[in-house]
């Protein structure tokens, strides 16, 4: 799931891959390894906790070396400690190997080489693959990279791996299936990453390993590509556009803050080029080959998980409202066990920050597989699911290092705007006159966002207040229901307070009972289509002595007389409220997070690439 980062090369290996590391802790992690190899040795340093304990661990150390690698762990088989983190090294402590993923048949190859004799020191699947690989290796006394394709032949679940060995200075071999993991090749030097984070400093010259396909990265023979299968495959090399200062936090206290404020200019990258208000006209290039396939669609399926589950809803409302095509909106991982009826009429939009999701890009493999045409929206250029997938839009956010998406979210959402208008444009079920004054208002969503940020000493002040309530309670209606379910998961991811969304209507079937003097509800009352009966809402709360926190339009004077506090925001369209909305509610729980004293970049028990289902 987290993080793999290694080198080989001329520079000292350790410095590098450690800040890499360092590059890729958003990703959330428990613990953290480096295995370097030196003159013939092989030395492992291995923690529990940050890559900060590491690096005190190792300060009296010898870590000189050439070649190394390094993982930071998100334990999925045994327990976060110094043991079971990575690198595994193997029975006859000859190799090292750093693994993402989760080899799902590890209990029973485990088995049969204890048979053989082997012992373990971890409960780590990893470890197993790892001495598979020495067993396979001693059996057929073949080269290490012949060990670790025929091993691999025989694991089923998920990997990126990256393995090393004592006795060749000058070789890393590298292998994936469902987990990313991306080679950076500079000046007689190779790198090897889960994402291009820890690499653009040093090259920009990069080949994403596909499903697969496993790499020797050697500094005598360059770099070899073979599928597990063995048949050759030549490397497509690609430069990279990421800029560095994206990864750097700017100034900003946290990743979160800065990517909250970066909103603005993350909503304008992401409307470049496709909204023109000269030419009066909405345009998705990724997307134009497969145009007629969505305007003719008989039914759209949203397939996400997460925040991108909530950008999927408030794309259901729009795409219903604006182009009149059917949306349902599924839990991948629900979709892909469920044996869903879809066909070739059908178009699936697959949603993902990072486009690695496991379960999403399994119901997109599904979904292919019964004929439907598969639109991405992602945030990551090159990750698996904007390969998987037949056409899409990225979302252009830019890096998102915080665990808690924001940035990514509103972009999403930012797409599905485009494509809503796009299709009902295309269908005619949008008259020119609405068309015009939406693509207006949508153009206006950068500077509106810009103001909402402006009330964040006022936000600040609220979550003094609320911080140290045990439970939350959101709600909202129509297109700000999943506003609703946003604001509250953000809540509790990074401040670990109870938090739930609801639509506005549901909470006298269930959570009113929760209403008391201490019970906070934050409420999406803006001037919309469902204003009145979320304004009686309100009142419902108000009547059993809850305490209610209101975002509203500027210059609402209904809500102002009866709720506790009231975040204005500024009017737009109804069918971009939750761009603005969201916008609040991302502050407050930032700053409850800060306020209890919350890692709120690195929240505990999250990942933000969950490539295991
Ligand atoms: N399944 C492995 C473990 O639990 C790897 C986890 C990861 O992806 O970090 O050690």
């Amino acid at each position: 799931m987290c993080g793999i980062v290694a080198y080989i090369g001329k520079q000292e290996a350790f410095p590098i891959i450690l800040k890499g590391l360092k590059r890729l802790e958003y990703r959330g992690y428990d613990s953290s390894g480096i295995a370097v190899q030196k003159d013939g040795e092989l030395n492992i340093f291995k923690k529990q906790g940050k890559v900060a304990e590491l690096e005190a661990y190792v300060a009296d150390k010898d870590t000189s070396g050439t070649i190394g690698i390094g993982h930071t762990r998100w334990a999925t088989h045994g327990e976060p400690n110094d043991v079971n983190a990575h690198p595994h090294g193997s029975g006859n402590e000859k190799f090292a190997l750093v693994h993402n993923g989760i080899i799902e048949n590890y209990a029973i190859l485990k088995e049969e080489l204890i048979t053989r004799g082997h012992t373990f020191k971890s409960d780590t699947d990893t470890e197993v693959l790892m001495h598979l690989i020495e067993e396979i290796k001693s059996q057929q006394d073949c080269s290490l990279f012949r060990a670790v394709r025929l091993a691999l032949n025989e694991v089923h679940g998920a990997y990126a791996i990256v393995v090393i060995s004592k006795d060749n200075p000058d070789e890393l071999i590298a292998a994936r299936k469902s987990s990313p993991l991306v080679i950076g090749i500079g000046k007689n030097e190779y790198f090897c990453a889960s994402d291009a984070t820890p690499i653009v400093e040093f090259t920009k010259n990069v080949v994403y390993l596909e499903d697969g396909e496993i790499a020797s990265l050697s500094l005598k023979d360059g770099l070899k590509l073979k599928t597990i299968e063995n048949q050759e495959k030549t490397p497509y090399i690609q430069e990279l556009e990421m800029k560095l200062e994206a990864l750097e936090k700017g100034g900003y206290e946290h990743f979160m803050l800065k990517e909250i404020y970066e909103q603005p200019r993350s909503i304008q990258d992401c409307m470049r080029g496709r909204l023109s208000l000269s030419e009066n006209m909405v345009s998705l290039g990724g997307i134009l080959n497969y145009k007629d396939k969505l305007v003719n669609a008989k039914r759209i399926i949203v397939v996400a998980c997460g925040t991108s589950w909530h950008a999927g809803i408030v794309g259901e409302y729009l795409i219903e409202e604006l182009a009149r095509i059917p949306v349902e909106v599924e839990y991948a991982s629900e979709f892909r066990y469920r044996n869903p009826v879809i066909d070739e009429n059908d178009v699936v939009i697959a949603i993902s920050q990072s486009g690695e999701t496991a379960d999403t890009l399994a119901a997109i493999e599904l979904a292919k597989s019964r004929g439907a045409t598969i639109v991405g929206i992602c945030n990551v250029v090159g990750s698996s699911i904007s390969r998987a997938t037949h056409c899409g839009s990225y979302t252009h956010a830019g890096p998102e290092i915080g665990v808690a998406s924001t940035k990514a979210f509103t972009a999403q959402v930012t797409v599905l705007s485009l494509m809503a208008l796009m299709l009902g444009r295309e269908k005619g079920t949008i008259s020119d006159e609405r068309f015009s004054r939406l693509l207006i208002d949508l153009d206006n969503i950068p500077h509106k966002v810009e103001s909402v940020l402006k009330t964040d000493a006022q936000i600040q002040h609220i979550a003094e207040i609320y911080k140290d309530s045990p439970n939350a309670l959101y709600l909202g209606r129509g297109i700000n229901f999943p506003v609703a379910l946003e604001g509250a998961l953000k809540l509790k991811e990074i401040s670990y307070i109870h938090a739930e969304g609801y639509p506005a209507a549901e909470m006298k079937h269930g959570p009113i009972a929760l209403i008391d003097e201490e019970m906070p509800t934050f409420v999406i009352a803006t001037q919309d289509a469902s204003y009145e009966k979320v304004v009686s809402n309100i009142q419902e709360v108000k009547a059993r002595k809850g305490k209610v926190i209101a975002i509203v339009t500027k210059g609402d004077k209904d809500v102002k007389g009866i709720a506790d506090h009231v975040i204005e925001i500024p009017k737009t369209d109804d069918m971009f409220v939750p761009l603005i909305a969201t916008i609040p509610l991302q502050l407050l729980s930032y700053h409850i997070a800060v306020m209890r004293g919350c890692n709120v970049d690195q929240p505990r028990n999250l990942s933000k690439h969950v490539t295991v289902e």
